[in-house]
Parts: C-alpha cells; sequence; structure tokens
C-alpha cells in the first residue's frame, strides 16, 4: 500500500524573522491538502518563534548533536530542539557531510539520539556525481545507509530516509525516472533486509531540484513517499504547487 507522502522544506541558511511570514503562508494553504505531510525545516534561531506561531504545523531542525548536553560550543541537543517545539530533524544532509565532514558513524549517533527522544528524522544519502559517472551510485548510497542507519526503528517516532544526490541538489538537473525509481528500490530493499516487514513504512523521500514543474513525474515513481524540497521551499508559491502535487 502507498505511503502517506510527505513533503519536507529545508531553507538552510536562509530566514529571517520577517519570513516567517512565508512559513505562515505555507502552513496555512498546506490545509488545503489533508492527505499530505508537510514540515519545514528552519535555521535553529527561528525554531522557537516558528513553532509558537504556528502550534499546529510541522516544524523541524537542520541538524542536531548527539550528545545530551555538554562541552559542545555552538551545537545543538536533541532535548534543545524539543524544548524549542521542533518535531523532526534532518541528519546527514551532503552538505554537512561535505562542509564539517560528518561521517556516516556520527550520522547515524545523531538519527539514533533523536529517534530515542522521540524526534522524527529526516537521514540523507546521495552520491557525487563522479559517483554516478563511474557507475557506483546505488553500491554508494547503500553503503552510507549501512553506515548510518540506527540499529533499530522507535516505535515513538519516525524515521524517513531522503535520496539527494549531490549533483542534483540546487543545480536544477535531476536524474532520470528510471535512475530514481533503481535508487528508491535499492533503498527500500535494504531497508526490509534490516528492519524486515517494518522497513516499508519508512518513508524515501527524493530530494534535489525539485519545483512545481517536475514534482508530479518525480511523486509518481515507485517507492518515492515524498520529497525534500531546499530552494523551492523557501516561498508559498513555489512550495504549494509541490504540495499539491503529492495530494
Ligand atoms: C536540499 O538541499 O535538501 C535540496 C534538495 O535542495 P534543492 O531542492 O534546492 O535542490
Amino acid at each position: 500500500m502507498a505511503l502517506r507522502k510527505l513533503v519536507a522544506g529545508n531553507w538552510k541558511m536562509h530566514g529571517l524573522s520577517a519570513d516567517l511570514a512565508e512559513a505562515k503562508a505555507i502552513a496555512e494553504q498546506s490545509k488545503d491538502y489533508p492527505g499530505v505531510d508537510v514540515a519545514l525545516c528552519v535555521p535553529s534561531i527561528l525554531i522557537e518563534r516558528a513553532a509558537r506561531a504556528l502550534p499546529d504545523f510541522t516544524i523541524g531542525a537542520q541538524d542536531v548533536h548527539h550528545a545530551e548536553k555538554g562541552a559542545h560550543t555552538g551545537c545543538i541537543s536533541v532535548q534543545m530542539l524539543h524544548d524549542a517545539g521542533a518535531s523532526l530533524t534532518i541528519v546527514g544532509h551532503s552538505e554537512r557531510r561535505e562542509a564539517q565532514r560528518e561521517s556516516d558513524e556520527e550520522v547515524k549517533s545523531k538519527a539514533t539520539a533523536a529517534l530515542s527522544c522521540g524526534l522524527a528524522v529526516i537521514l540523507c544519502v546521495g552520491e557525487s556525481l563522479e559517483v554516478r559517472e563511474r557507475g557506483a551510485a546505488v553500491e554508494t548510497v547503500v553503503g552510507q545507509l549501512d553506515g548510518s542507519l540506527p540499529h533499530v526503528l522507535s516505535s515513538e517516532t519516525e524515521l524517513a530516509i531522503a535520496y539527494e544526490p549531490i549533483w542534483a541538489i540546487g543545480t536544477g538537473k535531476i536524474p532520470t525516472v528510471d535512475e530514481i525509481a533503481e535508487m528508491h528500490s535499492a533503498i527500500r530493499q535494504r531497508l526490509r533486509e534490516r528492519f524486515g516487514a517494518d522497513g516499508d513504512q519508512v518513508r524515501i523521500l527524493y530530494g534535489g531540484s525539485v519545483k512545481a514543474s517536475n514534482a508530479v513525474e518525480i511523486f509518481a515513481i515507485a517507492d518515492v513517499d515524498g520529497a525534500l524540497v531546499g530552494g523551492a521551499s523557501l516561498k508559498a508559491t513555489d512550495f504549494i504547487p509541490i504540495v499539491a502535487a503529492a495530494a
């Protein structure tokens, strides 16, 4: 049975107080699509204000530290995110894997910490262009998954996987329908191997240059259970048509 779709926006390092009006517009217009789960992962400094202003809407973070507390200057714990009103977090985004040199092991600890404290997780995986061109995309992504997945799924909250080819993020390029289908099917298979029948309940999102003009085609692909959207999540006029395509 098809899973309910999740369309999550990743604002990255975009958004000031004034942009909360846009988050409000997105939350309001999302109500027209009750069959779709919609979330916005805003910069951490905006989480509390966004969550207060939009109590019925899912506000997420873009990263979290694995430790509960301690000497980790500049980092934010799962408990802090909860306290601020976030109910999910992205982990392992390729921009962090690259710029902050986050390893699979680190991503796994973050996912485990978040899930064990009731925070939903969107765990990102994806290959570089060089890997895709040498024909190693599937084995690389499945390898990342093996290294980053928590040992067990949480009964309290949800894990989703976002397949985000690095070369498709913010570039306007996207893989072919067959390439997306092949990767999502490989991810599904690995999730089943790891978690048995529960692996079928893990949503697999596609991310990388999703916009209104390609969303319908992407959402029609088997095992695409939603999208993680960067640039096109900043404005309701760009984002809501993607939500509509998932409905
Ligand atoms: C992202 O960074 O998660 C992303 C998918 O970005 P964009 O939609 O802009 O390609």
